[in-house]
């Protein structure tokens, strides 16, 4: 007898495979396939696969936030830094908008929208970074560029960096090809020889020509212990097509070139500027930065080439200082009030205490970076013997001179109907 596909009806002869059906032993009939409707199984399966990746990609790209709603997100823990913040929300919108198209219709091919970011440190370029990560839930990884080096150098391999963001996306492969890497420190691997002003790692060139390839896309081999590559070792396998690259630095020189050039073609552009504070200059100057500024600065040409987008940051005004002090949704002073209030005690800061905390910042130099240091500073001593000292009250108010003579702040109790 000769035997059948139990599908398309061909017989053995007919087929190059046929496959038998596991046999229940109550069952009287066996079943066959053939290796053609196999693969035509299998092409329909496929094709259902693609057909819901579309309506997935549907799904997701109505729940992907419009720009409006990404900038509102991050005002609500960046202070200022206004065209920084529409800039990198369009720049997001936009990536993940076509990253979803892509997904749907795979003949599209994306272009990356990597960003870079140049302002002074402490200016807020991590914290941009790390909270649109957290606004659009994508695995997100900071890097130090310092830290890496060309391929066979003593130092850290760019593949490390997509380790991390690995792991932050707990080995979900497929999560972390969509996440976000903040490489730090960007303008230090610029090379040396065209602005002989500024010293930086000579090995520069290098190492930006090893961030080229993860930045415009690659199938990187990643090892899953980290560390430096050896043979026979395993690798996973990511692609960075899709991820995001936002890259920052204080480029810090860079305010002197762009006036070089600026001063060249606007007359009287230079001696108005100079007149100005050296904060008020780099305001002005660094969002005219332009790609040649940048090669001029050191960086290449194809490595520029990476970043369509460019935004820039200010300095922050001491004005500034106190608002992020007090007005993002996780700041420094509602923290230490959350963490009082857990004692009990409501605590409050005058307007001259923060404007003192904020100037102290000012003269370090080191943007918002410095705020944090300055309040733990006075803070730790109050709190160690808060216990004690607070006996009785209900209320801690700070002012300036605990900031600046290292008082003890005023304890008192409210009374009940005062403090309702
Ligand atoms: P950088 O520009 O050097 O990357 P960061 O983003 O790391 O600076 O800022 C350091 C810290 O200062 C942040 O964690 C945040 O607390 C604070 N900070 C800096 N800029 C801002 C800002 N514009 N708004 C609110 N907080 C800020």
């Amino acid at each position: 007898m000769k035997l059948r596909c139990s599908f398309c009806g061909k017989d053995q002869h007919s087929v190059k495979t046929l496959f038998k059906g596991l046999t229940q032993k109550e069952s009287l009939v066996t079943v066959y396939i053939c290796d053609d409707c196999i693969r035509q199984c299998n092409d329909r399966l496929r094709r259902d696969k693609m057909i819901q990746a579309e309506a997935d990609a549907v799904e997701s790209l109505k729940r992907l936030p419009p720009p409006v709603e990404v900038k509102e997100a991050l005002d609500e823990y960046i202070i200022s830094q206004e065209r920084t913040k529409r800039v990198v929300a369009v720049a997001v919108h936009n990536h993940y908008k076509r990253l979803m198209h892509n997904m749907a219709a795979k003949e599209v091919e994306i272009e990356k929208s990597n960003i870079l970011l140049i302002g002074p440190t402490g200016s807020g370029k991590t914290l941009i970074a790390q909270t649109l990560a957290g606004i659009l839930d994508v695995p997100f990884a900071i890097a130090d560029a310092t830290t890496l080096t060309q391929a066979g150098y003593v130092g850290e391999d760019v593949e490390n960096i997509l380790l991390r963001l690995l792991q932050n996306a707990n080995g979900d492969k497929e999560r972390a090809e969509r996440g976000i890497i903040y490489i730090d420190e960007i303008d230090k691997i610029a090379k040396t020889t065209t602005n002989v002003s500024i010293t930086r790692d000579v090995s520069g060139e290098g190492v930006q020509q090893a961030l080229l390839k993860i930045l415009e896309g690659t199938k990187a081999n990643v090892s899953p212990t980290g560390g430096r590559k050896h043979p026979h070792q395993e690798f996973i396998q990511l692609d960075t097509t899709n991820i995001l690259f936002i890259c920052g630095g204080a480029f810090s020189g860079l305010e002197k070139i762009i006036e070089r050039r600026v001063s060249h073609y606007f007359m009287g552009f230079n001696a108005e500027l100079r007149t100005k504070d050296s904060s008020t200059r780099m305001a002005e100057l660094l969002p005219k930065v332009n790609f040649y500024d940048l090669h001029n600065f050191g960086l290449i040409p194809e490595f520029i080439g990476r970043f369509p987008i460019i935004a820039t940051l200010a300095p922050l005004e001491e004005d500034e200082l106190i608002d992020i002090l007090v007005q993002p949704k996780n700041s420094l002073v509602k923290q230490y009030q959350k963490l009082f209030a857990l004692d009990g005690i409501d605590l409050t800061f005058s307007e001259d205490a923060l404007r003192s905390i904020a100037k102290l910042a000012s003269k370090r130099q080191t943007g918002a970076r410095g705020l944090r240091s300055i309040l733990e500073g006075f803070m730790l001593d109050i709190m160690y013997d808060l216990p004690q000292r607070s006996e009785g009250s209900t209320a801690c108010h700070i002012d300036s001179a605990v900031v600046t003579e290292e008082k003890p702040p005023e304890y008192f109790a409210v009374p009940k109907e005062e403090s309702a």
